[in-house]
């Protein structure tokens, strides 16, 4: 940067400074995203630290899973609502990247992260992704997928229009409300263990689905990691 261009971003940050897309205040040189109060504030589940997380807990009888872990506890009026806001419909796609890089930082030495051959985003439905112009679960992919070294195959799971069908003979009343199915593409490659990656779990819904479209390809060991967890 010559000593122009770095007079004139001086000059335009006066006006338009890069803000903490969680507080909203201005960030000083050296923080990106979000500023050092907030990232020492964030509600962290430390869920990678316990197995028997509520957040896997609640997957108990519903789907066999070696585990699951979200970043942050997700409640209304918090930061983490601010950030998921900026992140889904502000065009903020950095948001998931930088959170995906956080927790991949604290995810990458945890032995049951060892060896994972693939993370699989939750893919966003076809009208919403024209809409908004990127995933934001595949984002914070990216973000782990960074740090973790692990690839990420977008192509696999895909979301189709749901046929009222299927959403009849599925066996249970929560399935009613989801707007889509989602089914699995052929693949040449072996895959074993994987990241299943999705932005805010509530029921856990969509991803109950997504897991057994994945098993029935014959992927054994499925490893959920959410963004942020509502309890
Ligand atoms: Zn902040």
């Amino acid at each position: 940067m010559n000593l122009l261009t770095t007079y004139l971003k001086d000059f335009t940050s006066l006006f338009f400074p890069d803000v903490c897309q969680a507080c909203g205040n201005s960030l000083v040189i050296g923080e990106s995203v979000f500023c050092t109060t907030c990232i020492f504030q964030f509600p962290y589940t430390d869920f990678h630290l316990d197995a028997e997380n509520t957040l896997a807990k609640q997957f108990w009888g519903r789907i066999h899973i070696q585990s699951a872990v979200a970043f942050l506890y997700f409640s209304k009026g918090g930061k983490v609502q601010n950030i998921m806001h900026q992140l889904k419909y502000n065009k903020q796609p950095q948001v998931g990247i930088e959170l995906g890089k956080m927790y991949g930082n604290l995810l990458k030495d945890q032995e049951q992260y060892k060896e994972v051959d693939a993370i699989i985003p939750v893919p966003l439905h076809p009208d919403k992704f024209k809409k908004r112009g990127y995933n934001q679960s595949e984002q914070f992919a990216m973000g782990l997928s960074e740090v973790m070294d692990i690839p990420i195959i977008n192509d696999l799971l895909i979301r189709v229009k749901s046929a009222e069908s299927q959403i009849k003979q599925s066996r249970s009343n929560r399935f009613h409300n989801i707007e889509s199915v989602f089914e699995t593409r052929e693949t040449q490659k072996l895959l074993t263990k994987i990241l299943l990656v999705d932005d805010t779990i509530t029921t856990g819904a969509t991803l109950e689905i997504c897991t057994i479209a994945l098993q029935k390809i014959g992927i054994k060991e499925i490893n959920i990691v959410g963004i942020a967890f509502t309890q």
